[in-house]
């Protein structure tokens, strides 16, 4: 994703330039993470099923620098620098100091993050197998379990940052589609941001049903996602019509 997160967040440091930073909401997902991972580890000592779950919540974390890199790395190839990328309670995001000049570009430097995830979910796979062939033991079978964990997480990135819901990377891919299908760039991202509301408000409405139907509060963060994809979709849209028709100005994206 791309946007900005500034308040609260801890810095890290800096690669290849950019600065990474942690939103304080993050320690919450990677405490989560850990909880949750351990616990579905049946059959593990406590510590072990622990330190695995960590282990798995820091390649979470190591999956989405990896993922907002892609978008750092082939924005900088078409003159765009990032600022900055922060990690926060719903991933992370690329926050780039201006808007790419060309459909192309935004499509290209869109589709970055989620082709880096594929390829990340692909690497992770084979190196579960040839795990699974080649080390013997617990260690295989912890390893093994790392690498499922990897393939999978990386395989729900890809998927679900190329949904066409504006300002996530698919919507801003569709966004780029209508801007070169003879749209200025302003009524492009209007059409993009309405179609991400509804689908903001598909998650809502699918996260409370699905909570509700399952008694299961984990659905709540679908949710919680469509809350913070509405308020950033209705906030792009508000700012571009306020800005009347000043068709190059950048788009302040809050978080
Ligand atoms: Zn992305």
């Amino acid at each position: 994703m791309r946007g900005q997160v500034r308040r609260q967040t801890f810095f890290l440091g800096r690669l290849f330039g950019v600065r990474v930073g942690v939103h304080v909401s993050w320690l919450a997902v990677y405490a989560f993470m850990t909880v949750v991972i351990a616990r579905g580890l049946a059959g593990l000592p406590v510590i072990q099923a622990y330190g695995l779950g960590a282990l798995c919540a820091l390649a979470l974390f190591a999956s989405v620098v990896g993922h907002e890199f892609a978008h750092a790395i082939v924005a900088r190839r078409f003159g765009v620098q990032t600022r900055a990328i922060t990690l926060f309670l719903f991933g992370g995001v690329a926050e780039l100091e201006t808007e790419p000049g060309t459909p192309r570009a935004d499509a290209v430097i869109a589709a970055a993050g989620p082709a880096m995830s594929a390829l990340l979910g692909v690497v992770a796979l084979a190196a579960t197998f040839a795990i699974d062939r080649y080390v013997p033991g617990g260690l295989g079978e912890a390893l093994g379990r790392l690498g499922t964990y990897v393939a999978l997480v990386n395989g729900v990135l890809a998927v679900f940052n190329m949904i066409p819901a504006y300002p996530m990377d698919g919507g801003r891919v569709l966004r780029a589609a209508l801007w070169q299908r003879g749209h200025d760039r302003r009524t492009a991202t209007i059409a993009a941001s309405r179609i991400g509301m509804a689908f903001a408000l598909v998650f809502v409405g699918a996260g409370v049903l699905a909570a509700a139907a399952l008694h299961d509060l984990t659905y709540g963060w679908c949710a919680l996602m469509g809350t913070f994809l509405l308020r950033q979709s209705w906030s792009q849209q508000r700012a571009l019509r306020t800005s009347g028709r000043r068709a190059t100005g950048d788009v302040p994206a809050t978080a």
